[in-house]
């Protein structure tokens, strides 16, 4: 037989998603069972000591999640995948696994606001040091680093800035201090953007968006490229050996799956922020869709940005898809498709007229989300970015004016329709 590359449409279907071998189903069933029965005790032993893969305990891994884990590695062009409760465990469990007390990592301070909090107050409660640099200037990255420094990270689109990272010149600085360039795909999905082929490391997501794209489930989700050396010296917890499993260590016994091993046998094990089943369902119920729908949320976003810049009662719009922006290069090298479905824009009057604009919105839903088949509007400054001080949200790309919108797919001519009319109500 001929091996064949499967396209990503298919891959969207099929990966991972393979005939159930017990009852036949096409569809993913949903496992929803938190252990599972051993053959025997050398099985139930071989199992425990990572000598043999299989399902323990949900907690750890599952049939349903293990399915949604497949998906989301060949979408990406990673090696494997662990899924999370959520995108902010999918985070922490990284940093947990890369970083100790005494270590550092080096992070763009352009980031969705809980990120920001996760690594600048609880990681520092830790012990871990986030260094934020303003900007994603891929030297500003190198002039961080020391020795003690365990990873690179970004996002790729910036929340909500909209900036767009020189993935190629953080890599390049990242391969020259021996360290895995960690990136948030959040908002590209593994459809605009696939970081591995810009020389990224591990690529993680909050699944809660676009991927499961409907908006009913929490889900995070964290991939290896699967090239990256863990044996250089600068990662004894790679290459010591590991006393909870017989003294085995993850770089020598599992090569380039050491990372995602660790990952599953270490951090989900002892954290336990783990998927559920149901969840992973329901999320790869949007994977199916996901190509489809990001071109419609693109091709709709589009129309939007146009509308509104050209709008007199707006000051200004920020859509690294527009001439305008600093990031409309390397959005076209990086993401030709379009540059996703979330952007910012101004309302002239401030703050409280954006506030009056939100408030005056009829279909536009006013919640704390992006990525949704619905469009979702919010005031970043008075919401998901409060906690931080003003420094921190000029530093983050946030202004008291800032409206951000995700587009969806309802009829473009509705979504112009609202903004309209809620654009003239802030007038009068
Ligand atoms: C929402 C979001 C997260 C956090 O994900 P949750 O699933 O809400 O925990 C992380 N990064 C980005 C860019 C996000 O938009």
């Amino acid at each position: 037989m001929t091996e064949r590359n499967w396209g990503f449409r298919t891959r969207s279907l099929h990966a991972g998603g393979r005939p159930d071998s017990a009852t036949g189903a096409r569809a993913v069933p949903i496992y929803q069972s938190t252990s599972f029965v051993f053959e025997d005790t050398e099985d139930a032993a071989d199992q425990f000591a990572l000598q043999k893969f299989g399902t323990i305990y949900t907690r750890i891994s599952n049939p349903t999640i293990n399915a949604f884990e497949e998906r989301i590695a060949s979408l990406e062009g990673g090696i494997g995948s662990v899924a999370t409760a959520s995108g902010m465990s999918a985070e922490f469990l990284t940093a947990a696994a890369l970083a100790g007390s005494g270590d550092n990592f080096v992070t763009s301070s352009a980031l969705y606001g809980g990120t920001h909090t996760l690594f600048d107050v609880t990681l520092g409660r830790f012990g871990v040091e986030a260094r934020f640099i303003n900007g994603d200037e891929p030297e500003a990255y190198a002039r961080s680093i020391d020795a003690k420094t365990k990873f690179l990270y970004t996002e790729i689109i910036g929340n909500p800035s909209g900036s767009i990272p020189d993935l190629d010149g953080i890599a390049e600085v990242a391969r020259a201090h021996n360290l895995p360039l960690v990136i948030d795909g959040t908002f590209s999905t593994p459809y605009l953007c696939r970081p591995m082929e810009h020389g990224a490391d591990i690529v993680i997501h909050s699944a809660t968006k676009f991927i499961g794209g409907h908006g009913n489930s929490l889900g995070g989700v964290v991939s290896e490229s699967g090239k990256f050396d863990w044996g250089s010296g600068r990662f004894p917890s790679m290459t010591d050996p590991v006393a909870s499993y017989n003294g085995l260590n993850f770089w020598e016994n599992f090569g380039e799956y050491a990372f995602c091993t660790k990952l599953r046998s270490e951090q989900l094990r002892d954290i336990g922020a783990a998927m559920s089943p149901t969840n992973a369902f329901l999320l790869l119920q949007g994977i199916e869709t996901l190509p489809f729908r990001m071109d419609a949320h693109v091709a709709n976003t589009k129309l939007v940005v146009d509308f509104l810049d050209d709008h007199e009662f707006v000051s200004w719009v920020n859509y690294a898809g527009l001439q305008s922006s600093p990031y409309f290069d390397l959005a076209q090298k990086y993401m030709p498709r379009g540059p996703g479905a979330v952007f910012t824009f101004g309302v002239k009057g401030g703050r409280e007229a954006g506030a009056r604009f939100i408030e005056s919105l009829q279909l536009i839903s006013h919640l704390a989300n992006v990525g949704d088949a619905r469009t979702l509007v919010i005031h970043p400054a008075s919401t998901t970015h409060q906690q931080l001080s003003d420094e921190n949200l000029v530093s983050g790309g946030v202004t008291p004016d800032m409206i951000r919108l995700s587009i969806g797919l309802e009829d473009i001519e509705d979504i112009l329709w609202d903004l309209d009319q809620a654009l003239h109500r802030v007038r009068r």
